[in-house]
């Protein structure tokens, strides 16, 4: 098939909004196309042969455990992307009691901005080898997590400004109240500081993410939340956040980055680190499931980074999950299976056999985390 045909089809393909619809359309058009000489083409054009590789996953009465069979050979995952690679130096020029302004044109309000448990140390696992008895604890923010507050939404119209007030408002009460995160962007791409950045917001809950050298798991304590005032379209790759919006978190996240170094490649969505322990399923809180602007906020594409929870610790996705996604998170959940089988095959196990070893690591994992936090919090008490 010609590259020209395989974009005219990928073209077609994003117009059509419903997901299972989208996978249904391009079954049909690549079933012309011969399964090897597909398969092949997987690598040269990653695109098109991702989608039908998806295509054939997601067919009626696949289950990932079996997944072995129908997949080509594995390939080894990049985890971080060259672009957004490097950290550009932002500096605090005044503070006063109510506002910083930073050099990158960043302004944060600070009338709103309340401490919760303090952060201190928090720990870490090896990434080569994840062992719940050797931790490494860390004291800074390691990463940044991409939230949307899912609150009412009135039209973004001068018509409608009280009520974009009111609502920005009570909802940036809401949050307050609960310690939900670090920071909060209104619908007018105001920043507000929330919880200070020393200190846990309750933002993650079961999660877990993983870069070059260490696995974090369940990240309120490593990671920093940033909140937008708005709705996670599902399955949708048009961003729902509008562009003051979107300005706001480049200039946030650039000041963050340079402060604390954090890699672009831990620069990651709800929906990318969200678990549920108790079906062993990723994917529990699906905001910005695949629609996050990663290249507007400065960031490499993120969505292409496989999911630390299915390859270090055995969860699987399921159909809901993709529903929700955009087709941009796919690349992650083929990877990730992909590792998962190379480290199977390189410890001569079956993968089921090798995913059940995994998650009774998490099991101790998660048990050792819950002790940390369970002790910051009764110091928090007394
Ligand atoms: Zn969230």
């Amino acid at each position: 098939m010609s590259p020209i045909l395989h974009k005219s089809i990928e073209r077609k393909a994003r117009r059509i909004d419903d997901p299972i619809a989208r996978l249904q359309y391009l079954k049909r058009r690549m079933a012309t196309a011969s399964a090897p000489a597909a398969l092949w083409n997987y690598r040269k054009l990653p695109a098109i042969g991702l989608v039908l590789l998806l295509a054939i996953v997601l067919s009626p009465g696949y289950k990932a455990s079996s997944a072995e069979q129908s997949l080509p050979p594995p390939r080894i995952p990049h985890i971080s992307a060259p672009a957004g690679a490097s950290v550009a130096k932002v500096w605090l020029v005044d503070k006063s009691n109510d506002f910083e302004t930073y050099s990158n044109g960043l302004r944060i309000d600070d009338r709103y901005a309340i401490s919760n448990q303090s952060r201190l140390f928090y720990p870490v696992y090896k990434r080569s080898a994840v062992d719940p008895d050797q931790p490494e604890w860390r004291s800074e923010p390691a990463g940044i997590v991409y939230h949307t507050t899912e609150s009412d939404q009135v039209p973004f119209d001068q018509g409608q400004n009280g009520a974009l007030k009111r609502i920005g408002h009570q909802v940036l009460s809401y949050v307050r109240q609960n310690h939900c995160y670090h920071f909060f962007i209104d619908r007018f791409g105001q920043v507000f500081r929330v919880v200070e950045e020393s200190d846990v917001a309750f933002h993650a809950g079961n999660s877990i993410w993983a870069d070059d050298q260490v696995v974090y798991v369940n990240l309120n304590s490593s990671f920093l939340g940033i909140a937008f005032e708005t709705q996670t379209q599902r399955g949708q790759d048009l961003a729902s956040a509008n562009p003051a919006q979107v300005h706001a978190a480049r200039v946030l996240t650039e000041m963050l980055r340079s402060k604390y170094n954090i890699p672009a490649a831990n620069c990651v969505t709800h929906a990318q680190v969200s678990v549920n322990p108790d079906n062993m399923l990723v994917g529990y809180h699906t905001d910005w499931a695949g629609n996050f602007p990663f290249l507007d906020v400065g960031l490499s594409d993120n969505y292409g980074a496989p999911p630390a929870s299915i390859y270090a610790f055995g969860f699987e996705y399921d159909p809901v999950f993709v529903h929700a996604t955009g087709v941009r998170m796919w690349e992650g959940l083929t990877l990730a299976e992909d590792q998962l089988r190379i480290q199977a095959a390189a410890r001569g196990l079956p993968i089921s056999k090798y995913r059940s070893l995994l998650r009774k690591k998490y099991k101790e994992v998660l048990a050792a985390v819950k002790a940390v936090n369970e002790a910051r919090e009764n110091d928090h008490a007394t």
